[in-house]
Parts: structure tokens; sequence; C-alpha cells
């Protein structure tokens, strides 16, 4: 089995030392391709470096987060930390420079659980659809993280995406069924975490969801099927085993259908 993990922040400081392990153990689990998925300027040079030592597998997603795009740092993530609101040309220009190593953009989109909505929905939804107009220039499929912001994202992808013009992917998407549907409607893909074992969210999303538009990832760190461990791209073929289970397939055919729909969405020869 080929398996992809579309999603993953594998360059977070718990993996210093323990990174060639983490991915010999995705190798050893049959992972082919990686996304690191970036969040500011400094995550961002940190997934590219990541990626040119291992261009065989690792593949860059290179991001602005809405709170970081606004300056506003969650503190302890530990993942890198950028002061200060971020500048979108120069961050354009950064990936443009770069853009032979750049598969996807994201993570973008809008986030109301860190930061109250009244007070920056304005300056989020802006710097979101420049972002957009800017991966619809490079051509770049975009992955969404929306944070009690599923609705909100969605209209604004509708509008700026009218003829689907580039893929869209919703990362750990929280919204409820009604949003699932419009979302896969408008021809979105999800990915699955390895935490849909146990998680109710995403094995709705599942059964809701067209096999052909779903993809899997870990976030790792984050999202772990396990309660004492932190997530590693390792771990996506859970993901795999229980969408079988839920589709009624086998894990070969699903792996292959979502190995395909990974070819199709990030261009992967
Ligand atoms: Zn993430």
């Amino acid at each position: 089995m080929k398996l992809v993990d579309v999603h993953c922040h594998i360059y977070h400081e718990m993996f210093k030392d323990s990174f060639d392990e983490v991915l010999e153990r995705a190798k050893s689990a049959g992972v082919k391709r990686i996304l690191l998925s970036g969040v500011n300027p400094e995550g961002n040079i940190k997934v590219l470096s990541y990626v040119k030592k291992h261009p065989e597998m690792l593949r860059a997603s290179l991001g602005i987060y809405p709170i970081d795009a606004l300056g506003i740092e969650p503190d302890g993530t530990g993942l890198p930390v950028h002061k200060g609101a971020i500048d979108l040309e120069q961050q354009f220009a950064f990936i443009r420079d770069n853009l032979s190593h750049v598969t996807a953009i994201g993570e973008i989109g809008l986030d109301f659980y860190w930061v109250e909505k009244e007070k920056t929905y304005v300056q989020q939804a802006e710097n979101f659809r420049r972002i957009i107009r800017f991966a619809k220039e490079i051509k770049k499929p975009i992955i969404i993280h929306s944070r009690k912001a599923e609705k909100e994202c969605i209209d604004i992808l509708e509008e700026e995406l009218p003829n689907r013009e580039i893929s869209v992917n919703n990362h750990c998407f929280s919204g409820k069924k009604n949003l699932v549907l419009r979302a896969a409607a408008l021809g979105h893909y999800f990915s699955i975490p390895a935490n849909v074992v146990k998680s109710q969210q995403f094995q709705m999303m599942v059964e809701l969801v067209d096999l052909k538009q779903l993809l899997t990832e870990t976030d790792a760190p984050w999202l772990s099927p396990y309660a004492d461990k932190p997530s590693e791209p390792a771990f996506v073929g859970l993901s795999i085993t229980k969408i079988a289970e839920i589709k009624k397939m086998t894990p070969e055919d699903v792996a292959a259908q979502i190995w395909q729909n990974y070819v199709r969405v990030f261009g992967e020869k």
C-alpha cells in the first residue's frame, strides 16, 4: 500500500531529536509522501529546509495561519514563532522564489477560536481572500483550517473560486453535517486524521463524503489517535483502516483511491 500524510508539522520542536526515526517509522509503515505544513514565515523556511533534504519523501505546503498573519501569538505551540503581523506580499514573494519546491499553500483560513470574530473578521477575511487569489495565480491547491469559522470559510471559498480554479482540502474540518455536505458539493476534499479511530466527527465525515474526495493526514504532533503519545505520519494507516471499515471496502482499495486523490490534487506523478 502507498500511504500519504497530506498535513503534519514534524518540524515541531518535539521532533527535533527524533526526526530521522519518525521518517524511518513512516517509511516502514508504507508512507510514501508527507506534506509538511507551515503556518508563518519562520515555519515555512523550516519546512523548505526539510523538504530539500528529503525530496524523495517530503513535500512543502507553505502557509500563513490567520492568527499568525494578524501578529497574535498563540503561546507555546512548539512551532516557530513570528513576531508581529505578517507582510503578505513579502511572503508571496518568498513563495514565488521557492516555487519549484512548493506543492501546496496552507494552512490558511479563518480562526475565531483564538481571537474574537467581532474584532478580527474584516482583517482575517481580507487576508484569506488575498491568499486564495495568490494561490490561484500560482495554480497551487490550498489546505484550509477553519476554526469555529467553517461556514465563513466556505462562503469565501465559494465566492473566490467560482469555477473551482484550484483544489481545496479541508484539514481538521469541524463543521456540522450540512456544512460537510455543502463543501463536498463544491468539490472540496477532506483530509481524515488518524484519530478518526475515536472521533465521531471524522467518522461522520467519512460516512457522508465520497471516497474520491477524501485524503489522509495526521496533523502530527496533534490529533493523536493515542492518549499517551503524540501523533506522527506512521499512524496514517489507521485512517485507512477506519475509512475501509466505514466504507465497507478493503484497506488496499481505500489506500489506492486515496493515493489517486492525492495525485489528482497535488499534481504528483
Ligand atoms: Zn495543522
